[in-house]
């Protein structure tokens, strides 16, 4: 019968197989030779205390004993199933097709941008020549932004669904199977496009279909209810459709608010990207040395009158990238390779804006007032710019002390960085928020606050702006059956894991949906 146990160790021996093995055996009072295999249930680095120690949760099983089997997907023949028309190739669409699959329906992509392999080279000329296709970029295109995120998969809260089965996936599609075991589990922005890439072979190989250069700008409606959807292309497909758009498809939102189907503004959170060098965070961090040990992260909340002031999306080793999709407008993010072995540790610092918060002048665009107000602050960013993607910059104790900063550090944004002031260009209600938010990091880890690090303008694609309404049970907008919105862009997920997690939950509704009828 196989036995969990729990140590730990110190990071030099974490690395060895054969010193877990023995630790294991020890802790269970068993002998290496009685033992058929090996199980990392979790692993996880505390740094809390001067010493730094690797936690471990492992299975034993006894010989002959077979290891606990992971379910994946269990695809049915679909050739002449009914359709589901999956609007988006992020996580929830690629998802969302997966689950029709194992239902036995068909799902037919449609993707504005580009497969990921040409999508490559539109990312290479957004960085290098300033190039915006309003298509491709690092938020449109097949994977969408999750193609060239992070890839941290943090979620684990089983409350939406089944993420092992998510988790699952990117490993039978080329992840390291580490990230199922992994406290923090990390893909990275060079794995994922080879990731993307496999799911969309295996939706192909099992009777589905993937558009590509296929923007979706109308719904076909019968009686009320979505019944397709139509392109720029004026191609129509047949079906229910799942909408999982992301948080920038404005267009989308827009057409939506003609054919009145229900939104609502949704509260986001703003800001800025603060990069680090590494070795600072690795030694806040670590106290030290960290051989043997992953580059450093850290994640900082607080309060500051009544709003959240946060670090999201920390990335260790990464680099910062515009996320923009329009011309004339700057909105940074952050990703990093698999190996995280850059020089510079980056994160969004964000302050919680409620629609409430907004200056007056946006309450005249209802449930786009927050959609507006994103606009309007990533064009004041480009305005500050020097008329390229070069983002406006400052020193982190600078903008702390409201000081203009004399000079500006290197980075590993590849637009480059224009010397600014901060304070003036975030509105008030972001700045005087951010400032003591900093100041409060400082306080609690020793080296954080420097001016050694700089942060860069400005973070808005946190969330979308933008809520399409659905009813719980149906999960079909309360304007129109046949219409399923989904994923991070219909406000009803954030980040890869839950994006696929409602995609999933979607196809599942869709299904029901089909039944019902
Ligand atoms: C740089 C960066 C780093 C990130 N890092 C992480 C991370 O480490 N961990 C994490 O969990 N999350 C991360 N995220 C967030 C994560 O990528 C998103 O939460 C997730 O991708 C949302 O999934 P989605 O499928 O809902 O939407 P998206 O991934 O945004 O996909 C939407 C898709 O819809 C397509 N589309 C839009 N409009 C149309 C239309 N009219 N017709 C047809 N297709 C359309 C788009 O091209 C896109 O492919 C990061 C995001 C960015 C930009």
């Amino acid at each position: 019968m196989s036995t969990t146990v729990q140590f730990r160790m110190d990071p030099r021996s974490s690395q060895s197989a054969d010193l877990i093995l023995s630790e294991a055996c020890r802790k269970a009072g068993k002998y290496p030779n009685q033992i058929g295999s090996l199980e990392i249930v979790h692993r996880s680095i505390d740094s809390r205390r001067r010493d730094v120690w690797v936690d471990f949760s492992v299975r034993l099983y006894d010989a002959g004993e077979a290891q606990q089997s992971r379910r994946g997907f269990e695809f049915k023949a679909v050739p002449s199933s009914a359709q589901a028309i999956i609007v988006g190739s992020g996580p929830a669409g690629l998802f969302a097709a997966l689950q029709c699959l194992e239902c036995g329906l068909r799902p037919v992509v449609l993707e504005r941008g580009a497969q990921v392999e040409q999508r490559r080279a539109k990312i290479t000329a957004l960085m290098r020549d300033g190039i915006i296709d309003p298509n491709t970029n690092y938020c449109y295109g097949e994977g969408g932004a999750g193609t060239y995120s992070d890839g941290k998969l943090y979620t684990r809260s089983t409350k939406r669904g089944d993420v092992s089965k998510v988790l699952g996936q990117f490993v039978s599609c080329g992840a390291s199977p580490e990230i199922l075991y992994d406290a923090h589990p990390h893909l990275g922005s060079d794995k994922l496009p080879h990731i993307v890439a496999a799911i969309r072979q295996m939706i192909i190989g099992n009777g589905g279909e993937l558009h590509f250069d296929s923007k979706v700008t109308g719904l076909v409606r019968k009686d009320g209810a979505v019944i397709g959807a139509v392109t720029e292309k004026g191609e129509e497909f047949s079906g229910p459709v799942i909408l999982a758009c992301g948080h920038s498809a404005e267009d989308v939102f827009r057409f939506l608010d003609e054919e009145a189907i229900e939104q609502e503004c949704k509260g986001i959170a703003c800001g800025v990207r603060l990069e680090h060098p590494q070795k600072l965070i690795d030694m806040m961090q670590y106290k030290g040395h960290p051989q043997f040990l992953p580059p450093a992260e850290y994640s900082f909340v607080t309060q500051v009158q009544g709003r959240g002031v946060y670090s999201f999306c920390m990335c260790p080793g990464g680099v910062i990238v515009p996320a923009v999709t329009q011309e004339g407008t700057i909105s940074v993010n952050g990703m990093s390779a698999s190996a995280r072995s850059g020089a510079f540790a980056n994160s969004a610092m964000v302050v919680e804006i409620r629609p409430e918060d907004l200056p007056a002048r946006f309450a005249q665009y209802g449930q786009f007032a927050m959609l507006e107000f994103v606009r309007a602050l990533e064009k004041r960013t480009f305005e500050f710019s020097d008329g390229t993607l070069a983002a406006p910059a400052q020193r982190m104790g600078d903008f702390t002390e409201s000081m203009r900063s004399e000079s500006l550090m290197r980075t590993s944004y590849v637009p480059g960085v224009v010397n600014s002031n901060l304070n003036a260009l975030l509105p008030p209600f972001i700045s005087a928020r951010l400032r003591e938010g900093l100041k409060h990091f400082g306080s609690c880890a020793r080296g954080f606050l420097t001016n050694d690090a700089m942060l860069l303008a400005s973070e808005t694609r946190t969330s979308s702006p933008v809520r399409i309404v659905r009813d719980e049970q149906t999960m079909m907008s309360p304007s129109a059956d046949g219409l399923f919105p989904c994923g991070e862009g219909a406000g009803y997920s954030g980040g890869i894991v839950s994006s696929a997690l409602d995609g999933m939950n979607c196809a599942l509704a869709l299904e029901k949906y089909l039944k019902r009828e």
